[in-house]
């Protein structure tokens, strides 16, 4: 599971709790969490939320179909015990299964309407690209197509169409991802900073180089 960044920013937010917070927020327990870095607050991403509570449908239908057939058996058995024990194991696989699914989900901004935060989302300059992600056995990920979702965050090297290098590391959020491939797909891209004219960058026939931690994990064109 990746790790994910800040949809303000670009730095890294803590993992596991932060999720844990996100849930308490979504029974309204606590505060929108903030970033470390810049203290904007931010939220699960709604499109990959949508994504995986589909899936999280069809966990519990097949939990369900399956404590019915637990039910059954146990029944034939005629064995309470073990109906029980079943049930906690059932019970403990659908909590693993939830956090797994959480964790997958990055974040989006949460914009407070009574500020003009909320206009720097629509000023976002965004630019169509391919992307092919480089296999594993040369450090790329471990099946794309399962952990990047719609919302997650890289940060990008950019070359022009003459091979030059014209950028630093800048953060891009990649949204709208369509897979052709299971390591190739087609997205849009903006930067998470608000300050980037994106001008330079967007420019057709232009590279990028996607980066998880050190290591390069995918190469784009500009579309
Ligand atoms: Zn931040």
């Amino acid at each position: 599971m990746l790790k994910h960044r800040c949809p303000w920013c670009g730095e890294w937010l803590p993992g596991y709790e932060l999720h844990l917070d996100l849930i308490s927020k979504l029974v309204e327990l606590k505060d929108p969490p903030s970033c470390h870095n810049c203290k904007n607050v931010y939220m699960l991403h709604g499109i990959s939320k949508q994504h995986f509570l589909k899936v999280e449908l069809k966990v519990i239908i097949f939990g369900v179909l399956l404590a019915v057939a637990v039910c059954f058996w146990t029944s034939i058995k005629k064995d309470i015990n073990m109906l029980w024990g079943l049930f906690l194991i059932m019970g403990i696989l659908f909590v693993i299964s939830e956090i797994i699914l959480f964790k997958q989900v990055p974040f989006e901004r949460l914009y407070n309407r009574k500020d003009n935060s909320i206009f720097s989302f629509l000023r976002k300059q965004k630019v169509s690209v391919n992307i092919q992600w480089i296999s594993k056995k040369s450090s790329g990920l471990w099946r794309p197509q399962l952990q990047v979702q719609d919302g997650e965050i890289f940060p990008a090297y950019f070359k022009d169409t003459e091979g030059n290098l014209i950028s630093s590391g800048l953060c891009v959020v990649l949204e709208e991802i369509k897979w052709t491939g299971k390591r190739q797909c087609n997205c849009e891209i903006s930067f998470v900073r608000d300050d980037i004219s994106a001008e330079r960058y967007f420019q057709k026939g232009n590279h990028l180089y996607l980066y998880y931690y050190d290591r390069q994990i995918a190469e784009g064109i500009v579309l």
